[in-house]
């Protein structure tokens, strides 16, 4: 008689000592295969553990005889008794400590030999994987991910949810949200020569719900965005969009402070303390050097322009007399760590990102007083006294310093000081440290485009009394943005809206944005500013990064399903392809001829 494979009794991870003597039915794949002089053993595997089965050829010679077909990933249900292992159990395994001896089995799948094995420390590189990402996402570290995503998922839902957030869906075939990178088009069939964009985020879309009077709105929603793939980034990517009305950016802050608090819990048992902290732009800048600090290590960015300014060191004086500054970093004990050669390698890699160099020199003792050597000493030796005072510096330890305009300064340094964090080895593991940084500047001056860009984007309200600076000093502006970070990653982003329509306006204007040009894509908006806007504001958070984060995986394709590689390709179904000219035809689309010879090329 079949196996009832719809009338399993348990799943692979399921069986314990206490359950010796059952009789069960179960379904799953072949891990592994073993035959010991006679006797069949498999582990058998499903969606949450395994468990060894054992055919005996002398008790059940049927279903042994099938077993000894079997291979791994075969596909099997069997019927069997639960037994102790005896002296043969295995303590890695929950379920090490019994297994199911078998009396029918049977075959429901065969499988191919795999390309890779099916395993949690597999070696194949990762575009086999994604290739095979079926295959890949059988292997049990997989799972575990998968179920902790969705875990994460269903946490902030019921968080939001309990805080009275409705979540309401919001179109993929629209017209551009901006975020700062490119859209991705879809053409119209039916308007010909016209174009969808898919969203960069809901923005517009959470906003208008706030003046449609919905009050509290939460999205788990899929994001796209063409950029240029560098690192850890997707195409499309899912974010926690969310949006409040009658609110302070506090408001959103400490709703999101009990959100992560709850997610720290339940998924990790840590006890996060909110109010988390906040840090003002400006002092994460002074401090870190980044609008996304690390604070989990020293190693902060100290001003020493004032003991620099009268020495005779061209390097310096140029940039001090340019309007610019020194700063530096003191990394202490590191004198004797980090030899000559790692510190021309990072001088090197400071070059290879624009900076002139990296002027440093080491802190020694000689006759009971602190001198500088080797590197820069000699420029910086007149000084060494006040200087070493100023920053703390103690013989032994090596300081860093960068001449330059505050914003290359900050770039720098940040770059040193996150390699040298590394080098030295000093970021404590485990250690979570969230806070919120604030008061942005609402507009970056554009040198390249001579323009004035959004620091977050056009519908993030200024600061209350820095609106009358808009016209007159738009770099002085502070915004009402907030970002979330933790251990130097940007976790979350969002902002309190501009909710009056002359303020938008104002701030298109400073944007360089048209009224032609505002009309065309965010007439939508700005008519429904038009019918009693209330104060709103919201934010969004990465979902994969948290789940990567929470899962403790290093790539964000670690935690999506079917990723794309940084060439924005999907190595399993060939994402993007051609298609057929009858296709384009019908959307009034013909290839260029340059694009068509380059295709033809390929193919
Ligand atoms: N729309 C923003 C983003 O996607 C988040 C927000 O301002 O709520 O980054």
């Amino acid at each position: 008689m079949a196996v009832a494979y719809n009338k399993r009794t348990h799943r692979c991870g399921g069986l314990r000592i206490d359950d010796a003597g059952q009789a069960v039915t179960l379904v799953g794949w072949v891990n592994n295969y073993r035959d010991h002089g006679g006797m069949v053993f498999i582990d058998l595997r499903d969606s949450e553990g395994i468990t060894q089965l054992k055919f005996n050829p002398e008790t059940d010679p049927k279903a042994h005889e099938t077993a000894r077909g079997l291979r791994n990933e075969d596909v099997i249900a069997i019927n069997g008794n639960v037994a102790p292992r005896g002296d043969n159990v295995n303590p890695k395994l929950p379920t090490g400590e019994i297994e199911v001896e078998a009396h029918a089995v049977d075959v429901l799948a065969k499988s191919d030999p795999t390309p890779f094995e099916i395993e949690d420390d597999t070696e194949a590189n990762e575009e086999l994987r994604l290739r095979y990402r079926y295959l890949d996402l059988r292997r049990p570290s997989m799972q575990k991910t998968f179920r902790l995503r969705h875990q994460l998922g269903k946490i902030i839902r019921d968080y939001f949810d309990e805080n009275g957030f409705v979540e309401i869906e919001t179109p993929f075939l629209t017209k551009s949200t901006p975020e700062g990178a490119r859209d991705y088009l879809v053409p119209s069939r039916v308007q010909q020569g016209t174009f969808y964009a898919l969203p960069q985020s809901p923005q517009i879309f959470k906003q208008l719900f706030m003046v449609a009077g919905f009050d509290r709105y939460a999205q788990i929603v899929r994001c796209f965005r063409d950029e240029d793939l560098r690192g850890n980034r997707q195409p499309e990517f899912t974010q926690l969009d969310m949006e409040m009305s009658f609110v302070k950016r506090e408001d959103v802050m400490d709703m999101v402070d009990g959100c992560i608090q709850r997610l720290f819990k339940e998924i990790l048992d840590i006890d996060i303390t909110v109010p988390l902290k906040h840090m003002k732009y400006a002092e994460a800048m002074d401090r870190f050097g980044v609008d996304r600090p690390d604070t989990r290590f020293g190693l902060e960015l100290q001003d020493v322009t004032g003991q620099v300014r009268e020495i005779d060191f061209g390097v310096f004086k140029s940039a001090i007399d340019a309007g610019g500054m020194v700063r530096c970093i003191v990394a202490p004990g590191a004198a004797d760590k980090l030899t000559r050669k790692i510190t021309d390698g990072l001088t090197e890699e400071l070059r290879g990102i624009g900076a002139g160099g990296l002027p440093l020199t080491k802190v020694i003792e000689k006759d009971g007083n602190l001198e500088f050597a080797t590197g820069v000493a000699k420029f910086v030796q007149p000084v060494c006294q006040s200087l070493c005072d100023a920053v703390g510096a103690k013989a032994g330890d090596s300081v860093f310093f960068m001449p330059g305009t505050y914003d290359d300064v900050c770039k720098y340094l940040h770059y040193v000081r996150t390699r040298l964090a590394e080098m030295l080895d000093v970021i404590p593991e485990h250690r979570w440290d969230l806070l919120w940084v604030i008061d942005f500047p609402l507009v970056a001056w554009n040198e390249e485009m001579k323009r004035w860009d959004s620091t977050h984007h056009p519908f993030t309200a200024p600061v209350d009394e820095d609106i009358h600076l808009l016209k007159s000093d738009p770099g002085k502006v502070r915004d009402q943005a907030y970002d979330l970070v933790l251990n130097g990653e940007e976790m979350a982003g969002g902002s309190i809206r501009i909710h009056r329509r002359e303020v938008q306006q104002s701030v298109f204007e400073l944007l360089n944005i048209s009224e032609k040009e505002s009309n065309l894509k965010f007439s939508h908006l700005m008519e429904a500013l038009r019918f009693g806007a209330p104060p709103h504001g919201g934010i969004a958070f990465g979902f994969d990064r948290w789940a990567m984060l929470l899962a403790q995986k290093a790539s964000l394709r670690d935690v999506i399903a079917y990723p794309k590689t940084q060439r924005a390709v999907c190595p399993l179904t060939n994402a993007p392809g051609e298609v057929a000219t009858a296709q384009l035809e019908e959307l009034g689309i013909d290839l260029r001829p340059e694009v068509k010879a380059k295709r033809e090329a390929a193919s």
